[in-house]
């Protein structure tokens, strides 16, 4: 499928055509003007004639014809906020328009003029199917804890929250980055650094983003070629006494006159690099100030993911800036992170290469590679709407009370040498059982007694327990796919014969157990998520976001809950749920 992806700004258009992974076209429009603008098609400069963006969006029809671009069957648009509406990439109609538009106070410099794109778009194409990409979706799957600013109520009800931005750069990179590893991302800790004009820095946990260094606006976390980054809030306070600013010329100078800029004189990290080597002062410090903020990101985010595999650099600095990227690295030996001096030189990053640049015996590989925004809105694009419309069938809910699974060492140190756990009531999988024993669990502030035993015992032991759960013992355990267990925390377990401490504490993320048969009658694959709604009695009907789905020959379909979400949901023993959108990510 040929897919025209739209990048539209305040100053540029962006347009790229692709085929697959193969870019077929690209042009850029910038620097408009009432004498016109710059063109560039396929890297030729050139000048033109459209004085803004309404203009150059105009001419496009007539420029791919010139180029002897056809067959397009999709508009891949780049939206810059989908506040917590948009989870995934949404094909556009009117709805979708008036719900983009409901989130203009979220981004008011960039959503309108996207938007004013995407109207201009669907008139020139009316025939296509259009879709919404949005930089934030990718980062839903931050914990509150991660999104929550500690403000008053009424504040955060009015929408006052993190949300994180260039997600579509930290997935495709964090995927780019497995890819090269040879593994899995749903099986890494990586950090993304996209270090472009605007920069941040992205936790991506197995596969899912976590946390990012850009909060509620695109103004929080690195410095940034003309943006402040992290500032105390109380400088609006000190500013408004002392230079009479108000809150407007405030953010005004946090966004455009901040950063390298400022620090600096030039937003354009080649300028400061160069400035540095011939003894200018501020731009040392400039350079000093952009390495070691990003260095303490990279430090929270292990700590973020209690640990971490990969760190992987994008973005013109991240992709071109050897020495940038050997500043932030310095000091990371602690976490097992080294780089080799001759392969962060002069990486070669053509034809979407992902090198990797670590030294030998690092424990953290360290990875550069292009990022490639259009091409990821493109296989979007394309992701969504290759996905047959989902039939609408009835999925079996099961709510999972708090349970362990044993390993062999466990069983013997709570039940004693040789112990054989006795089975008890089969479960809904083939194979998986009760035991008829039960453990207790202890944390720093309370226990937790009679907790069911789940069979056949599993390599590693693993403790799933409901949020409440986790108050009651003390003990802050993350959601975590089963499994995924690394840097989980310790909780002590209790059996007749002796008690040990164990980590694998988790709240496992909400998911559906299928086979391949019934992921293929639901239209979703492996890795993916959907979006279920459990109608409930009593009228508590809701609608759970971010379900994984989990495909494996044998299995029964069943979407597991906790007892907090059952409580939420007013389920009461056995209820269904049904799908209400079709997937939207794979991982
Ligand atoms: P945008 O975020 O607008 O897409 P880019 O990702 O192109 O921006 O990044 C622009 C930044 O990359 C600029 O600060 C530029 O100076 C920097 N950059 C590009 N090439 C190099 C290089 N060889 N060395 C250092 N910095 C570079």
């Amino acid at each position: 499928m040929r897919v025209l992806v739209f990048n539209a700004g305040s100053s540029s258009l962006k347009l790229g055509v692709f085929d697959g992974k193969r870019q077929v076209f690209k042009a850029g429009f910038d620097r408009f003007t009432p004498e016109g603008c710059d063109l560039t098609v396929v890297g030729v400069k050139s000048r033109a004639p459209h004085r803004d963006l309404a203009a150059a969006i105009a001419a496009v029809p007539a420029l791919l014809d010139q180029h002897d671009v056809a067959g397009i069957e999709a508009v891949g648009h780049r939206l810059a906020h989908g506040g917590v509406e948009f989870t995934g990439p949404t094909r556009i109609d009117d709805d979708v328009i008036a719900e983009i538009e409901a989130q203009t106070p979220l981004a008011p410099l960039h959503n309108p003029v996207m938007l004013h794109a995407v109207r201009m778009a669907r008139d020139l194409w009316p025939a296509l199917a259009h879709v919404a990409v949005f930089d934030t979706s990718f980062h839903l799957t931050n914990p509150a804890r991660a999104t929550t600013y500690a403000v008053p109520a009424t504040w955060r009800e009015a929408g006052l929250r993190r949300f994180g931005f260039h997600g579509t750069s930290h997935k495709y990179v964090a995927e780019r980055a497995a890819e090269a590893l040879g593994q899995k991302a749903s099986d890494l800790r990586i950090i993304s650094v996209h270090l472009g004009n605007g920069a941040s820095a992205c936790a991506v946990q197995y596969g899912r983003s976590i946390d990012s260094s850009m909060g509620m606006t695109p103004l929080e976390g690195l410095v940034m070629g003309t943006r402040s980054g992290d500032v105390d809030p109380g400088a609006f306070g000190f500013l408004q006494r002392e230079l009479g600013l108000d809150v407007s010329a405030i953010e005004g100078a946090l966004y455009a006159d901040s950063g390298l800029k400022a620090l600096a004189g030039s937003s354009d990290m080649r300028d400061v690099e160069e400035r540095a080597a011939e003894g200018d002062a501020a731009a040392q410090l400039a350079i000093n100030i952009y390495a070691y903020r990003t260095r303490k990101y990279v430090g929270a985010y292990a700590a973020a993911m209690g640990g971490l595999d990969a760190v992987v650099f994008t973005g013109g600095i991240g992709e071109n800036s050897a020495s940038m990227r050997r500043r932030i690295c310095d000091g990371l030996e602690f976490l097992g992170l080294m780089l080799d001096d001759d392969r962060n030189r002069a990486p070669d990053l053509s034809d979407q290469a992902a090198p990797q640049i670590q030294a030998q015996g690092s424990r953290v590989a360290v990875i550069v590679t292009e990022t490639a925004e259009q091409l990821m809105i493109a296989r979007e694009v394309r992701q969504l709407l290759a996905r047959p419309a989902p039939i609408q069938r009835s999925i079996p809910v099961a709510v999972s009370g708090r349970h362990v699974h044993l390993s062999a060492e466990v069983v013997e140190a709570l039940f004693g040498p040789d112990y054989q756990l006795t089975p008890g009531a089969p479960l809904r999988q083939p194979g998986n059982w009760v035991a008829q024993e039960r453990i207790a669990l202890e944390g720093p502030k309370g226990r937790l007694d009679r907790v069911a035993i789940l069979g056949p015992m599993r390599p590693r032991t693993q403790t799933e327990i409901s949020r409440t759960d986790g108050f009651a013992l003390g003990l802050d355990a993350p959601v975590r796919d089963s499994g995924k267990l690394d840097g989980t925390p310790l909780v002590r377990l209790v059996g007749p014969a002796g008690s040990c401490a164990c980590d694998g504490l988790i709240v496992a993320a909400r998911h559906i157990h299928t086979n391949p048969v019934d992921a293929e009658a639901l239209g979703v694959e492996d890795g993916s998520f959907v979006n279920v709604r459990i109608a409930a009695p009593g009228g508590r009907d809701l609608v759970f976001h971010r379900v994984l789905i989990r495909v494996a020959p044998g299995i029964v379909m069943e979407m597991h809950i906790d007892t907090d979400e059952a409580n939420a949901a007013g389920i009461a023993g056995a209820a269904e749920g049904a799908l209400v959108t079709t997937a939207t990510t794979v991982l």
